[in-house]
This record gives structure tokens, C-alpha cells and sequence, in this order.
């Protein structure tokens, strides 16, 4: 049985506590790692994943934002190196995400479901992004919303929608948009399409994540990553990939259904979402109810009315949305419901949204504020959404943040975009990339206590190299256990293990005196080399870390949530176990000095100190980490007078010729 390691504290301490003078020279330094913890966050990392290895492959990886109101898919062109959305026969690239049902069960996705919207609004499914992962309890308060059947049966299950005489899934709804998008790729490219890359909102959880995982194997495409889509329109423009660079961005979202402002902070390639925030129930449809809404009260119609009559409800809906897009170029909008004629005016229009574009101010400056900075602090707003092609949006975007505006590429194709260039980074094809060589988690080993001692953080560079000192805790120490762990919180209990082995053979040396040199080599496959060797005597022992499973983006983003919750809890552990540490070796000094020297030193000393180490037992038993420290100080102020005192008789009798010990 191995002893656990212990921390060397100083090189040149051990040496001297050899020479029994330790006691002077070893004054607590509590070490503070605190400052040392890696605890911010990445939900936007880019990185590749050192247990699965990078990716090579010949197949056209492609790019997917599976949207509320609209999705669509983009690759990168090898021959131009610029990434393209597809565009099908009939020149459009979005697909809308709207599924429809026939009464023999046929299914149709995208436009041609999107006509069918008024003549059969109870087995046209839109918006169904906004169901993913949720229960209805979830959105019951927006059960109005959804002109189809939102089943309402069990309120803790995940929600169903009933079309006909069938139940659907939001994850077989999605699934249903995503072959669809496949088969567009594979008519237009002419090649079999089977792996892809899909965004999700930055504010998506597991369960959502993970439904849209899932709805991608049900269409028969191997999802390699499920990337944010503030990251996604960022890479679009090219931000981020270059080396050395060092800039935060605002990424501002407005779609269909959901708005989010995402603040990111990218350095080397390495995407860190400082804040986000927004309303998952803001956006472009919110603008065409509430013009519909006032339609409906210019044109008398009643909400019972309305809600009885679904095919006016959508009418509605859909003429309010193509106003819109017209107010978007032109000053007036005028057309037909049901043989009665509407209009709206710009400044009319205007007036309508300026509350919602009001909200996403205002959430604008919450996201500023949580990562605390000024909007000067901003380098770059990067437009993304349909609707930040409304004039009083973008207007009112560029006033609030006083720049120029990234607005250049299609907003409503930037995420699709910038998925299609992580998946030619994924394939292998971008070799200039800096994204994919980051760890994605911190690696380090286990020291006394239970300890995480970090090696090589989270997001360092790949290949990479460490190492650092260690030595034993207990005299004659023959061994040493190195257990090598991946994650960021300060206890190894709550890390992920990669990897154990045992440097056997330390001759027979006082403890703190081996010096254990650990090092971890990463290569460039992401492969982590551990070898330990004493330094004294030479032996030495190596190991490679393959693990035989590797962790989903899921784990990894799951481990760095953790360490933010557990942050606080971890950090106090952190200070009580290192009091402890110190604490105790302090009393195994000072024995062993006592047994050493006890007749130079006077009566009183020796009670003043036997007293000093009760005290200090007494507070590592109650597990007091000021106690301790106090304690720890306040005995070795006792014993410094005297073990000067030694000391100076010891080399006074050294420069004599005679032996110290
Ligand atoms: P999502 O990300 O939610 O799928 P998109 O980015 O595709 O959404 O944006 C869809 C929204 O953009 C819809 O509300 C649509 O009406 C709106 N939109 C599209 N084109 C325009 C335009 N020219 N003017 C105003 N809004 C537009
Ligand atoms: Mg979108």
C-alpha cells in the first residue's frame, strides 16, 4: 500500500530539514492556490476533446442550424475555402421548420407545409424548436401560442403533440426537418450526407442538447457537435480564427421566436461566453402578433371569434409577418383578409415593435452588465436573425452600442455558416486551425488530502508539457500512487479519473527528502504522457493515457458548470485541507526536533511548545481552518527563538569539522 503524495513545499527546505534545522527555515507558507482555480466558464469552447482524438475524414462534414422558424445547411467549398449555403433549384436557401400531416400520413417539411398553414392549421406543426426538452408544464403558459394540439396529459413527461389520430415528439418533429434538410444536401451535392454539425442557442440546456442529438440519429445523421450559435456567427465572419487574437464580441440574435445577446470573449481561437441573456419568447413572431393584434382590433374582430376560427388566427399571422418583411424596404404595406382591406404605415409599424426592440435593449445591458463591462469595452456586434433586418432594429442596435454594425453576410444564414466552418475545422480540411489543439478540461494529479493539482489547465495549448516536483510524506516512503485526473474542481473525489500507476523502488530516505519529478507530455493526437521520476536514486516510471471512452461535449460543459456551482464549497475545502496539511507536517517537525534536541532546549520551552501542539491537534480535530492556522503560526512562533539557537550552535560545531548530525 502506497502512501498518497505529498506537496513539496520548498526544494531547499527539505534539504535543510535533513540537517535537522527545518524548523527555522519552515515557516508556514500557505501556498494559495485560490487565486491559481480555474473557474470560468466556456459554454462556447471550441476545443477538441483529448479523449476522442481529432477528426479525419473525407466525407463532406455539414453544417446545421435546425432553426425555430427557419432552418438550413451549409458546407464549405474546398476549391474557394468559403463556406456556402446550399441553395435547392428553387434558389432559396431556409427551409421553414414547419412540418404538416396528411390524412393518409404523408409528411410534408418546409415551404410547401408552410402553405398549408391556413387551410389546415391543426396538422401544421411551426415552431417546434420551442418544445425541444420541455415538459408542458414548461409551456402551458404559452399554450395559446400553438395553433396545433399541444398534449396536455401528463404534466412531468415531455410534450406531445397529437396531429390526427397520432402523437409526435418534438425530437421526431425536428428529425423530420432534419432529413429533409439531408436530402437536400445529398440531391445538391450528389453524395451521401451522414454527419453534421448542429447549433443550439447559447441558453439551450442538457435536456434540449440533447433532444437535438437525439433528432438528429432519428434522421440518420452522426452529430459531431453541437455547437452555440453566437460561436457559429462569429466563426461566419471569421472571427476567431486567427491566431493571437484577442477580442469580445456581442452577438445579437433576434429570430423568430427566441432573442439572445451573447457577449463572448475569444482569445486564440478559444471562444468564452462571458454572459448571455435574452427572452425565449421574443422575436420576429412577437412583431407579427402584435401587428395582428392590431389588425384584429381595427377590423372588430372578437378573441372568441379568433380562437374559433383558426384559419383566420393564421391569415392573420401570416399576413402581419409578409408586412413586415415589405416595412423592411418599403413605407407602406397594404393587402386582404378575407375580402377586407388592411394597411400599415413604417412609422406605424415602428411604434408597434418599439416596445420588443425596447426588451432586447434592456437585456442588451443586463448581459453588458453581468460581464461586467462597458459597451465601449465592445469590439465587435455581430448581427444574426431575420429579424435584425427590420431598419428600427438594426438603428437602434448601432445608437445603443455607438459602432458600426457586422451585418454584411445574410443574417438569417450567418449560424448555418459559420457550423459549415467547425465542420470543415472537424474534418480536418482547416490544418491552420488553433481551435481544435486546447484541452478542453484541466489535468492534474492527486496530492494530499485529495487535492486536484492542476499540471496542465483547461484550454492550454496541444502538444503541451509540465512538471513539477513532489516528494513523500512518511519516513522511508518506498512508493508513491500518481492518480491522474481530468476537471476543474479542487477535489479529485469530484473529477474524472484518466489513469493510475505506482513509482516503486524510492530507497529508504527521511520524508520530504525524494524529489519526485511528475511530468505530463501531451502530443499532438491529444494523447497524455505521465511519467514520474525520483531524482535521487534515478528510478523512474511512465505511463500512457488512452481512455477507453471519451467525453460528450455535454460531460465536458456538465464538469465546467460544476466547477462554477461547486466553486465557493470547493475553494473553503481547498483552504481547510492545505491548513490541515501544513498543520500536521508542522507537528511531525517539531516531534521529531523534540526528540532530537530536548536537552538544549530549557523546561519552559519544552512546555510552552508541548502546549502550542495541543492546541494545534485540537483545532485540526475540530476542523477549523483559522484555528489551524492560528495554532500553526503561534507554534512556530515558540519554536523559531530556539531552533535559531541550534542552529547556530550546529554550524558554530560544522565550521568546526565536526558533524552536524
Ligand atoms: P430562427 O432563428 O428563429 O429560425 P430566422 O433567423 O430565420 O429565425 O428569422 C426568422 C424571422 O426573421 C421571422 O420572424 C421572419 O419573419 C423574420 N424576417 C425574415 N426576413 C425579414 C425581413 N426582410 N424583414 C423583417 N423580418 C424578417
Ligand atoms: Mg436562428
Amino acid at each position: 500500500m502506497f502512501l498518497q503524495i505529498y506537496k513539496t513545499f520548498s526544494a531547499a527546505a527539505i534539504e535543510l530539514f535533513n540537517a535537522c534545522l527545518l524548523l527555522i527555515v519552515y515557516h508556514v507558507c500557505l501556498i494559495n492556490y485560490l487565486c491559481n482555480s480555474n473557474l470560468y466558464l466556456s459554454m462556447g469552447k471550441v476545443a477538441i476533446n483529448i479523449a476522442t482524438g481529432s477528426l479525419q475524414t473525407e466525407e463532406t462534414i455539414v453544417g446545421i442550424d435546425l432553426g425555430t422558424t427557419n432552418s438550413l445547411i451549409a458546407i464549405v467549398r474546398q476549391d474557394s475555402r468559403q463556406p456556402i449555403a446550399l441553395r435547392e433549384t428553387d434558389g432559396l436557401t431556409l427551409v421553414p421548420s414547419i412540418v404538416h400531416f396528411d390524412k393518409e400520413g404523408n409528411i410534408t417539411v418546409g415551404s410547401a407545409a408552410r402553405e398549408l398553414l391556413v387551410q389546415e392549421p391543426e396538422r401544421t406543426i411551426y415552431s417546434v424548436k420551442r418544445l425541444m426538452g420541455k415538459s408542458y408544464k414548461d409551456v402551458s403558459s404559452h399554450a395559446d401560442f400553438f395553433a396545433y394540439k399541444v398534449i396536455d396529459d401528463n404534466t412531468d413527461t415531455l410534450v406531445k403533440i397529437q396531429v390526427g389520430e397520432k402523437f409526435y415528439s418534438p425530437i421526431e418533429l425536428s428529425s423530420f426537418i432534419l432529413k429533409e434538410l439531408k436530402h437536400r444536401a445529398e440531391h445538391i451535392l450528389k453524395m451521401p450526407i451522414s454527419k453534421a454539425v448542429i447549433t443550439v442557442p447559447a441558453y439551450f440546456n442538457d435536456a434540449q442538447r440533447q433532444a437535438t442529438r437525439d433528432a438528429g440519429r432519428l434522421a440518420g445523421l452522426d452529430v459531431l457537435r453541437i455547437v452555440n450559435e453566437p460561436t457559429a456567427a462569429s466563426l461566419a465572419y471569421g472571427l476567431g480564427l486567427k491566431a493571437n487574437e484577442e477580442k469580445t464580441i456581442a452577438v445579437y440574435d433576434l429570430g423568430g421566436g427566441t432573442f439572445d445577446i451573447s457577449v463572448l470573449k475569444i482569445t486564440n481561437g478559444i471562444f468564452e461566453v462571458l454572459s448571455t441573456n435574452g427572452d425565449t419568447y421574443l422575436g420576429g413572431d412577437d412583431m407579427d402578433r402584435a401587428l395582428a393584434a392590431h389588425w384584429q382590433l381595427q377590423m372588430n374582430i372578437s378573441d372568441d371569434e379568433l380562437k374559433q376560427n383558426k384559419s383566420l388566427t393564421q391569415q392573420l399571422r401570416v399576413t402581419a409577418e409578409e408586412a413586415k418583411k415589405h416595412l423592411s424596404n418599403n413605407d407602406i404595406f397594404e393587402a386582404d383578409i378575407n375580402g377586407r382591406k388592411v394597411s400599415i404605415t413604417k412609422p406605424e409599424f415602428n411604434k408597434l415593435v418599439q416596445p420588443l426592440v425596447d426588451r432586447t435593449i434592456t437585456s442588451c445591458k443586463n448581459a453588458l452588465r453581468d460581464a461586467g463591462l462597458k459597451k465601449e469595452q465592445i469590439d465587435a456586434i455581430v448581427m444574426v436573425g431575420g429579424s435584425t433586418r427590420v431598419p428600427l432594429v438594426k438603428e437602434s442596435i448601432r445608437d445603443f452600442f455607438g459602432k458600426e454594425l457586422f451585418d454584411q453576410l445574410n443574417p438569417d444564414e450567418v449560424v448555418a455558416l459559420g457550423a459549415a466552418v467547425q465542420a470543415d475545422i472537424l474534418a480536418g480540411n482547416n490544418t491552420e486551425m488553433l481551435l481544435l489543439d486546447v484541452t478542453p478540461l484541466s489535468l492534474g494529479i492527486e496530492t494530499m488530502g485529495g487535492l486536484m493539482d492542476v499540471l496542465i489547465p483547461r484550454n492550454s495549448k496541444i502538444p503541451n508539457k509540465a512538471g513539477r516536483q513532489y516528494t513523500t510524506q512518511k519516513d522511508g516512503q518506498s512508493g508513491m500512487r500518481i492518480s491522474v485526473y481530468q476537471g476543474e474542481r479542487d477535489l479529485v473525489q469530484d473529477n474524472r479519473k484518466l489513469a493510475e500507476f505506482s513509482l516503486a523502488g524510492i530507497p529508504g530516505m527521511p520524508a520530504g527528502l525524494p524529489k519526485v519529478e511528475v511530468s505530463f507530455l501531451i502530443d499532438a493526437d491529444g494523447i497524455l504522457k505521465v511519467s514520474a521520476k525520483e531524482l535521487r536514486s534515478g528510478i523512474q516510471q511512465s505511463i500512457e493515457v488512452k481512455p477507453q471512452y471519451g467525453l460528450t461535449d455535454e460531460e465536458v460543459e456538465k464538469m465546467l458548470l460544476d466547477s462554477l456551482t461547486h466553486a465557493k464549497d470547493d475553494m473553503q475545502t481547498r483552504a481547510l485541507v492545505e491548513a490541515i496539511t501544513e498543520a500536521e507536517q508542522m507537528l511531525d517537525v517539531t516531534e521529531k526536533f523534540l526528540a532530537k534536541h530536548r536537552e538544549e532546549l530549557a523546561e519552559e520551552e519544552v512546555n510552552t511548545t508541548l502546549g502550542s501542539m495541543q492546541m494545534l491537534r485540537e483545532a485540526i480535530y475540530i476542523k477549523d481552518k483559522d484555528r489551524v492556522q492560528h495554532a500553526t503560526e503561534a507554534l512556530n512562533d515558540v519554536s523559531r527563538p530556539y531552533a535559531e539557537r541550534v542552529m547556530d550552535a550546529a554550524l558554530k560545531d560544522a565550521m568546526k569539522g565536526k558533524k552536524v548530525i
